[in-house]
């Protein structure tokens, strides 16, 4: 009788309800705990007393629309029309969601590599597509073989995520080749390329799709200021995409948002002028590094972190439950909130990692190790 019978609330949702209710330290859900920057607050109020109130333009607020194109092109040297290559969203969520919605007919299958991020999946079922979810190898980098094995002239469409929720991985050059070939090969084929995590990156700089003409064409391209000027609760973002495919984009975003909420664009524009995001990397690689360091004594093993704000620890050693077990554990018993990683995959292996975001407060992290440290 409903369309969508099976989707549950988001792991997000449910382990920040339960760290509430448990007077938890929360390291589930994905959000900064400390202040946003003082100057945008101070922009906020200069900009609540203007006539900024009222519809933006459809695609977005046109001076935001070019601060964006710059922080582009100042980052990867690509450079956009911000009137048609450009898209401001509801938060990456909405783009995903509408990007999908004007690509994908009824049988099409998109390609997913999991573990995946939880919002790709329900556009698809909705627009009556077929998610094919394809495991990432052990490293949690692409298998190009399995990915080409399930690519056919049915598949329309293949969703990436780097840097990656939840491993904080990073792509390779010769994943990108790899990603350009596939392109290349099968001449219907797009790529949804979520890349919300793009400033945050530590030793290795990041491979946008931004960086690689060949894969313009066929590439709609997704980020998040959420995640870049710690405002997740914003919920501001944007799509680039060639102008063919974003004009498809616009016909879905018209009628379901029509225009994001003009104050928090006329902010964002104001801000990103005198913005280096540059400085966001070092900033997250000290709580990184912070993190892992508090670690070092307990009984967690720490897997590689390139990027994103999420750390993934193996408790193998600790404790022989599941991982969804082993975080209602953590949380009720020791007042200490994580995500089960087995969430983002349709093939639930048992593999006993969880994942904790380092996005916190230095006390935060501190407090959150010496936990950790006792279990
Ligand atoms: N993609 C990934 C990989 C994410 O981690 C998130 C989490 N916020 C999103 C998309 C959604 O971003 P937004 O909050 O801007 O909708
Ligand atoms: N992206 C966030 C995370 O991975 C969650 C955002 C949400 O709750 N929808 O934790």
């Amino acid at each position: 009788m409903f369309k969508l019978p099976d989707i549950p609330l988001s792991i997000f949702s449910k382990m920040s309800q339960l760290s509430a209710a448990h007077g938890a330290v929360n390291l589930s859900q994905g959000f900064p705990d400390f202040d946003v920057d003082s100057k945008l607050i101070d922009i906020i109020k200069e900009t609540a007393s203007k006539k900024v109130h009222q519809y933006c333009p459809m695609n977005g607020l046109p001076e935001l629309l070019q601060e964006t194109a710059k922080l582009i092109d100042n980052t990867y040297g690509r450079k956009l029309n911000h009137n048609k290559e450009i898209l401001i969203t509801a938060g990456a969520t909405q783009g995903i969601f509408t990007s999908i919605q004007a690509l994908i007919e009824p049988g099409d299958e998109v390609l997913i590599l999991d573990p995946s991020y939880d919002c790709y999946c329900m556009p698809i079922t909705l627009s009556q597509g077929i998610p094919v979810r394809i495991p990432l190898n052990k490293e949690f980098l692409p298998d190009w073989e399995l990915i080409q094995k399930n690519t056919t002239n049915k598949t329309k469409l293949i969703i990436t995520n780097n840097p990656h929720n939840p491993s904080g991985r990073s792509w390779t050059e010769s994943d990108m080749l790899e990603l350009s070939n596939l392109l290349n090969s099968w001449k219907h084929l797009y790529h949804l390329s979520d890349e919300v995590y793009e400033h945050i990156t530590f030793e290795n700089t990041h491979l946008s799709a931004n960086l690689y003409p060949a894969l313009h064409s066929k590439t709609i391209i997704v980020s998040s200021f959420g995640k870049t000027f710690h405002i997740t609760g914003w919920k501001v973002g944007y799509v680039v995409a060639p102008e063919a495919i974003m004009n498809e984009i616009k016909k879905v975003h018209q009628y379901l948002v029509f225009t994001v909420n003009s104050i928090s664009q006329h902010a964002l524009a104001q801000y990103l002028k005198s913005q280096d995001v540059k400085k966001l990397g070092p900033f997250y690689q000290k709580k990184r590094d912070l993190f892992r360091s508090g670690l070092k004594e307990s009984r967690f093993d720490l897997l590689p972190c390139e990027g994103t704000y999420f750390q993934l620890a193996s408790f193998d050693k600790i404790s022989a439950l599941d991982d969804t077990s082993f975080c209602e554990d953590l949380v009720t018993k020791f007042k200490l909130a994580a995500i089960p990683v087995s969430v983002f995959s349709a093939h639930k292996e048992e593999k006993k990692v969880v994942r904790f975001c380092f996005a916190k407060e230095d006390e935060t992290l501190i407090n959150a190790t010496k936990i950790l440290c006792e279990i």
